[in-house]
């Protein structure tokens, strides 16, 4: 609720919001519906735009390993892997599965995330697959594209040119936990041997190669014990031209269905942080991503069709649980398989979660951030643990950034370099 003071303020006091004119900024706060009637059950608006949203969405998401095994043991990894790639037979089910789910009318587009296990160890499978779906595309006359999840360690020249141009993929994410020592005490391979320098290597061939133009986006992954690396990796991506191409950002670590959490940053720590890290990389180049977005569908888990496919053909409707053996005993997140077919039904506890939000069963339903987080995770809130993302923390410090950041922006194009107003 607006009061009184700050109501006369919003009418009174010129703020200069854009390009130095002085805005309405009553109107504007009521156009970008920050500002509302006090009568209008915000809750519902936003909770039924989400549900429409999911109803009216033409993508079919369809995650998929490959193969079932990695190279590396990282330790805070919650799967576990045996050597293996999806079979000819569990490839064939899977699409006969998206191609029965395509011919809805309502699908008009396929994206597919290449996920693990690692990937890129399942290239055969992906090469006997990707083309299929392509045709398969083509034929029923609905777009594609591909997104790969990957440790790295193969997203070679050649790999990455064959992803990009034979199977779509237009956006890669790779893991690096912080400068060599910190990422090799962590993301180091199964007999213990570093992996940062043939990573970092891979990375900065990709840079440097200009047939090659696909989204790529570098994860840290952060605990206590590698908060301190963060600087220092930015600092040796910023010396390798990395800010002029890649994407970076940090995520916090957490149970991965095993006692990773047990050494994560509170969550306090983690958010201040995280505004010192966007600094940083403000400060070498990086393009910092600020202010949040309205987020209709919160993830795959409330999307309809959207499935995992493990390469041994379960399949799931959420992304952290394929090969962790607590869900594989629980068998919680498993839907069906490609052979049997995905139940709705098992669908329903992460897919109800919306609802629930709308039906105040979350602390969601009255969190101002609601419209831009959408509930984070409905697996974490199921598992009893509040997911909470950062910005509910440093919203207000992202904004006094991102005000800072337009000053200094403004002021370089102005050519005058001068103090910041705050
Ligand atoms: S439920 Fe949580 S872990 Fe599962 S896909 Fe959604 S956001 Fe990811
Ligand atoms: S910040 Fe937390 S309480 Fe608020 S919407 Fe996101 S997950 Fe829910």
């Amino acid at each position: 609720m607006v009061g009184e003071k700050v109501w006369r303020d919003l009418h009174q006091i010129p703020l200069r919001l854009s390009g130095g004119s002085n805005d309405n900024h009553v109107e504007l706060l009521i156009s970008t519906r920050i500002l509302v009637p006090a009568d209008l059950d915000e809750l519902q608006v936003v909770v039924s735009e989400n549900i429409a949203a999911e109803d009216d969405d033409s993508t079919l998401y369809q995650v998929i390993h490959p193969s079932s095994y990695c190279q590396l043991g990282c330790n805070y990894c919650g799967q576990v892997h045996s050597k293996g790639t999806m079979s000819p037979e569990v490839q064939r089910s899977l699409e006969s599965q998206i191609a029965h789910k395509l011919e809805q009318q309502r699908y008009r587009h396929l994206t597919v995330s290449w996920f693990g296990g690692e990937p890129l160890l399942g290239l055969k499978a992906i090469q006997a697959i990707s083309p299929r779906l392509l045709n398969l595309c083509k034929s029923l006359k609905k777009g594609y594209n591909a997104r790969v999840v990957t440790n790295g360690l193969l997203l070679t020249n050649d790999v990455a040119l064959e992803l990009q141009d034979e199977h779509k993929v237009d956006f890669v994410e790779v893991t690096l936990d912080g400068d060599e020592a910190s990422h090799d005490k962590r993301r180091h391979t199964k007999s213990q041997g570093g992996t940062f320098r043939a990573i970092f290597a891979n990375l900065a061939s990709i840079r440097n190669n200009a047939d090659i133009s696909f989204r790529l986006r570098i994860r840290c992954n952060v605990d206590r014990s590698n908060a301190d690396a963060v600087p220092l990796l930015i600092e040796e991506m910023h010396r390798h031209g990395f800010h002029e191409r890649f994407e970076f950002y940090v995520a916090p670590i957490h149970s991965w269905g095993n006692d990773a959490h047990l050494t994560s940053l509170d969550a306090n720590e983690f958010a201040k942080l995280e505004v010192d890290w966007m600094t940083e990389m403000y400060d070498r180049g990086f393009r910092v991503s600020l202010l949040p977005q309205r987020k209709k569908i919160v993830c795959m888990a409330a999307r309809r069709d959207a499935t995992v496919t493990s390469a041994d053909g379960k399949q799931y409707n959420c992304t952290e649980v394929a090969q962790v053996p607590v869900y594989e005993v629980s068998g919680l997140y498993n839907i069906g398989s490609t052979q049997a077919g995905a139940s709705s039904n098992r669908r329903f506890p992460l897919q109800a979660f919306p609802a629930e939000v709308g039906d105040g069963k979350h602390q969601c339903s009255s969190c101002e951030i609601l419209p831009v987080c959408g509930g984070s995770c409905p697996k974490q809130w199921a598992d009893g643990v509040v997911p909470c993302p950062p910005i509910k923390r440093n919203l207000p410090q992202k904004l006094l950034l991102w005000h800072v950041i337009q000053q200094l922006e403004r002021g370089k194009e102005s050519g005058v370099a001068g103090a910041v107003e705050v």
